[in-house]
């Protein structure tokens, strides 16, 4: 799996490999049990139960990421579905607020925080064919963000299975920008299917669903992290690993520390468009190596010094400007790299 590439262009020939569940070839590696593993024995169904526990997800850690106030803040978020997205996904306004739902019991104890849908707008654009960074450049053009904290995009659902968080999700750095793929139910339906031909359907049926809310929780995270100033981090266990895995469940104490920082300037000063300016710069120079490579994390801080915390109405006036985002693909790791081209990450 590693290999694959996660560029969005490649993701269908990605989702068409047998493996493309992530983590069907670690659990099929533990499914078939060694010629004298007599004592391990179990029925085949038994088996195939053992092996899709490694599939399950595991749950978000709820660690708060420092002593929280009584009082939840509230975060005001505008959700835009575009024209795909509407026709594909049914009663999609239902399953945003679901899922925002789900990512409250989430950043609630964690953060602090409260994630309250502003509103939820069609977008009457296709995107069918247009790369990731065209869609986000568009939403910032189309709202600004100025009277919200964040703006999210649906868009297309992403054909097949996603093995890479940035085959469904891309947003900027540092931005209150970020945009989500729906996600193709039918092909990992299928996938589970075969691979598990002897669970019963309700078995298949509420591991595709654990599966497919804790993905959406990990990506939305996980570019909401981006859009804060996060980058990689090459634990998988980790948020802001680009490799989808179902056991991601944490942010690390730097990457908390990053977070509970620009959540309390930004709600704290709502005029401002960069509030977080220059604390952010000065975390971000004392990063542990581990977060981002050498050049991530110079680019980072590059792009930190040189955002200004100007209005956010003088910004809305003029033309957004293009952001010198960093790459993400440049650091020689093992992990499951790049992510979705040139500058959203
Ligand atoms: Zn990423």
């Amino acid at each position: 799996m590693g290999g694959t590439g996660g560029r969005f262009g490649r993701a269908v020939a990605v989702a068409a490999g047998v493996a493309a569940l992530a983590g069907v070839g670690r659990a099929e590696e533990k499914k078939k049990p060694g010629l004298f593993d007599f004592d391990t024995w179990k029925s085949p169904v038994g088996r195939e139960r053992e092996a899709a526990k490694q599939l399950a997800p595991g749950a978000v850690d709820l660690t708060p990421a420092a002593p929280l106030p009584a009082e939840r803040r509230a975060i005001r978020l505008r959700i835009y579905a575009d024209r795909d997205y509407q026709s594909l996904v049914l009663r999609w306004q239902g399953k945003a607020r679901a899922q925002i739902a789900r990512l409250n019991a989430v950043v609630g104890p964690v953060f602090g925080v409260e994630l309250q849908i502003e509103s939820l707008r069609p977008w009457d654009r296709s995107h069918f064919g247009v790369e990731p960074g065209g869609v986000l450049t568009e939403l910032m053009a189309l709202d600004p963000a100025d009277d919200v904290d964040w703006v999210l995009g649906l868009v297309t659902p992403l054909r097949g299975v996603a093995t890479s968080i940035h085959q469904i999700g891309v947003a900027r750095s540092c931005s209150r920008h970020m945009v989500m793929r729906g996600m193709d139910d039918e092909q990992e339906i299928l996938a589970l299917e075969s691979e598990y031909k002897l669970l019963s359907v309700e078995e298949r049926q509420r591991l595709y669903g654990d599966r497919k809310a804790h993905k959406e929780v990990v990506v939305f995270l996980h570019e909401w992290g981006h859009t804060m100033g996060l980058l990689h981090n090459d634990d998988r266990a980790v948020i802001m690993n680009p490799a989808y895995d179902p056991q991601q469940r944490v942010f690390s104490d730097f990457e908390k520390r990053v977070l509970m920082l620009v959540l309390e300037r930004r709600l704290g000063r709502r005029a401002d468009r960069f509030p977080e300016g220059a604390e952010l710069a000065a975390l971000v120079a004392g990063a542990p190596s581990d977060e981002g490579s050498d050049r991530d994390r110079a680019e980072l801080l590059e792009l930190v010094r040189g955002a200004k915390g100007e209005s956010r109405r003088a910004e809305a006036r003029s033309p957004p400007r293009p952001r010198p985002a960093a790459r993400v693909a440049s650091s020689p790791r093992p992990t499951p790299p790049p992510t979705t081209g040139p500058s959203p990450r």
